[in-house]
């Protein structure tokens, strides 16, 4: 076994190309002494092991943890920092100006909350509306494992964005990824363009302001590195057994598909590992 990488896990960056390329990312809290970005798509169809030393750090202020909360913060991160704040999780409760719980940070507000976002449908699972800022189109979508999206609309503000989804969702309309059917391969018996259509005349009856104009609609196609399909899906837990890995068969949202089960990194953003290959 020969050391690729080690360092703090967090959401694997991504580059959207045919197929998409990721890269393990450290998410080490101190942006200056980050290690380099290391890409993981030459090593499909090679054994490769994460091994967990036991180590957990929170990603906003590197105190040693037990336990991460929402993804990588330690428990007084989680309680005092905007980005683990409501809003993150369910847009339409941000609250930036409510008497007696404004938002919790200042800059945090105006650099993510009172952004454009984007209103969009993608097929994961299944077909399914969502929102993300403006800068995160398509690392959106790849994270969640679309095989294709199509944005529907621009609006000011999180927690406009958020309300217009929450209406949506209310009315029917699927905002979650069933994420062990997206893991099993790709949903390509949806048409997407309908589903997009008849959002599109929801927002139109609503008369919601924001719409793109057509030629902003366009469908985008999102390939992945997968070379097997796993038939059944078991996930490794590094809180149980720290070793996980095996044959990497393909990586597709923010899963690594081993031949023996797969594991989703981001859900162990924080925790220090060091990555091996098998020799030959
Ligand atoms: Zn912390
Ligand atoms: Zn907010």
């Amino acid at each position: 076994m020969q050391t690729i990488w080690s360092g703090t896990l967090r959401k694997m960056r991504s580059i959207h190309e045919s197929p998409v390329r990721y890269f393990l990312t450290d998410g080490w809290w101190e942006q200056e002494n980050r290690v380099e970005d290391h890409e993981l798509n030459p090593y499909l169809g090679r054994e490769l092991m994460i091994r967990f030393g036991g180590k957990i750090n929170c990603t906003a202020c590197g105190r040693a943890t037990k336990k991460t909360f929402n993804q990588g913060f330690c428990f007084p991160c989680s309680q005092s920092r905007a980005e683990a704040d409501i809003c993150i999780v369910k847009p339409e409760l941000c609250h930036y100006d409510e008497t007696g719980n404004p938002c919790r940070d200042e800059h945090f507000a105006q650099t993510q909350c009172f952004q454009p976002h984007i209103l969009y449908s993608s097929l994961t699972s299944g077909r399914k509306v969502g929102i993300t800022r403006q800068p995160n189109v398509p690392s959106r979508w790849i994270d969640q494992g679309a095989t294709e999206a199509i944005p529907l609309a621009r609006l000011a503000d999180r927690r406009t964005v958020g309300q217009v989804e929450k209406r949506l969702v209310d009315d029917g309309f699927r905002d979650k990824t069933h994420w062990t059917r997206m893991l099993k391969g790709n949903n390509e018996e949806s048409d997407l363009s309908e589903f997009a259509g008849r959002v599109l005349e929801k927002l139109d009856e609503w008369k919601i302001e924001g719409v793109l104009p057509e030629a902003e609609r366009a469908s985008v196609k999102i390939d992945y590195p997968v070379e097997v399909w796993p038939t059944k899906v078991s996930s490794f837990n590094l809180d149980k057994n720290p070793v996980a890995g095996g044959v990497l068969q393909g990586i597709k949202a923010q899963y690594l598909i081993f031949d023996s089960g797969v594991i989703n990194l981001r859900k162990y953003t924080g925790y220090q590992v060091e990555v091996d290959v098998a020799d030959g």
